[in-house]
C-alpha cells in the first residue's frame, strides 16, 4: 500500500483525504486541531503527534493550508527531515511569488514542488470532482498524476513554477466579477418587474449564462440549490475570496496590468468583510455591492 502525508484536515482537505482513504492509499494526516484528525481515525487516517513525522516513509505530501506564510512555515519545519526526492504538492491558494520561493527552497534540498491549486470547492473535493492548476515540472506532475486523478476529474500542468497560482489568480478574479455582474443583472431584472425564475431560464441558456448563474445562483429560490436559499452560508467564504483577490491585485501590480473591474471587485468584497460580513458565501457579495 502506498503512503501518503496530507496536512491540512479543514473543510478542503479532510474531504480530499476521505476521497484517497477510499482507495489503496494508507495517508499520514496532521491539522493543529486536533479534532479534525480524530474526525478521519475512523475511516483509516494514520495520525502523528508530531508534523516532523510525516516525513517518514512517505514520498508524497500535500498541504492544504489557509495562506502562505503557514504554509512556508510548514515546509520549513519539516525540510531538513525529508528524504532526497521527497514531492511537496500545495493545493492551498497562496501567492504566486510565494510559491516560487518555494519552488526554489525544494529544489535547493533535491526536493520536488508543485503548486497545485484547486478549482471546485467543498463539493467538487468532496465528490472528487476537483479541477487542479499546476505549476512546475513535468517529472513531478507526472508523479501526482493518479493522487490528482483520485481527487478531481481534470488537471493541467499550467507551466513552470507558479503557473498554478497565477492560473487560480486569473479563475478567481473572473469569478468574483462575473458573481457581482449576476448580481446587478437580477437586481435590474427585478427592479423591472420581471419573474426571476424565468429571467434565470433565459439568461442561464443565452449569451450572458456563466458558471454564477448556471451553477451558483445567488438568488434565494431561483435557479439551482445554491449558498443563497442557505441563508449565505459557506460553500466559499467572502474571506477566501478576498483573500484571493488580494492575491490577483499583487500579480496586477506587479505585472502593471489594466483591470480596472477586478480591483472593483476587490474594494467590494473588502467592504464586505470589513462590514463583518467575511464568514459569509462570497455570492453574498450581490447583496453588499455597493
Ligand atoms: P480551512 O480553514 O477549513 O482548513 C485549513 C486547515 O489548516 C484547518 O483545519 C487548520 O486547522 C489547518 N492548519 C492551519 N495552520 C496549520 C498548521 N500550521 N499546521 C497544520 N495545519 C494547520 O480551509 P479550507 O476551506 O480547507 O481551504 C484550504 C485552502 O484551500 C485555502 O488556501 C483556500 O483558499 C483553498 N480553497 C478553498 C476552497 C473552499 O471552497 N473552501 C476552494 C478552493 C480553494
Amino acid at each position: 500500500m502506498k503512503k501518503i502525508g496530507f496536512i491540512g484536515l479543514g473543510n478542503m482537505g479532510a474531504r480530499m483525504v476521505t476521497n484517497l482513504l477510499n482507495t489503496n492509499y494508507e495517508v499520514i494526516g496532521y491539522d493543529i486541531n486536533e479534532e479534525f484528525v480524530k474526525q478521519l481515525l475512523p475511516i483509516g487516517l494514520k495520525k502523528v503527534s508530531n508534523l516532523k513525522d510525516i516525513s517518514k516513509d512517505v514520498d508524497i505530501i500535500i498541504t492544504m493550508l489557509p495562506n502562505g506564510e503557514i504554509v512556508e512555515e510548514v515546509l520549513d519545519s519539516i525540510i531538513d527531515s525529508l528524504k532526497p526526492g521527497t514531492l511537496i504538492t500545495d493545493c492551498s491558494t497562496i501567492d504566486v511569488d510565494k510559491a516560487k520561493k518555494l519552488h526554489k527552497k525544494c529544489e535547493d534540498k533535491e526536493l520536488f514542488f508543485l503548486d497545485a491549486p484547486v478549482s471546485g470547492g467543498i463539493g467538487g473535493a468532496e465528490n472528487a470532482t476537483l479541477t487542479f492548476m499546476v505549476g512546475g515540472k513535468e517529472d513531478a506532475y507526472k508523479k501526482m498524476l493518479p493522487l490528482f486523478e483520485i481527487m478531481g476529474k481534470k488537471s493541467l500542468l499550467c507551466g513552470s513554477s507558479g503557473s498554478g497560482q497565477a492560473t487560480k489568480a486569473c479563475n478567481n478574479m473572473l469569478l468574483a466579477t462575473t458573481m457581482i455582474g449576476v448580481g446587478e443583472a437580477f437586481s435590474l431584472g427585478n427592479n423591472l418587474g420581471l419573474d426571476l425564475e424565468k429571467l434565470f431560464e433565459i439568461l442561464s441558456t443565452s449569451t450572458g449564462s456563466c458558471w454564477a448563474i448556471n451553477s451558483y445562483c445567488p438568488i434565494k429560490d431561483v435557479g439551482p440549490i445554491s449558498p443563497a436559499d442557505n441563508d449565505f452560508k459557506p460553500g466559499f467564504s467572502a474571506d477566501l475570496m478576498l483573500k484571493d483577490l488580494t492575491i490577483a491585485l499583487k500579480a496586477i501590480q506587479v505585472t502593471n496590468t489594466k483591470a480596472k473591474f477586478g480591483i472593483k471587485a476587490r474594494e467590494n468584497f473588502q467592504k464586505m468583510v470589513n462590514e463583518n460580513y467575511g464568514n459569509l458565501d462570497f455570492s453574498a457579495i450581490t447583496k453588499f455591492n455597493k
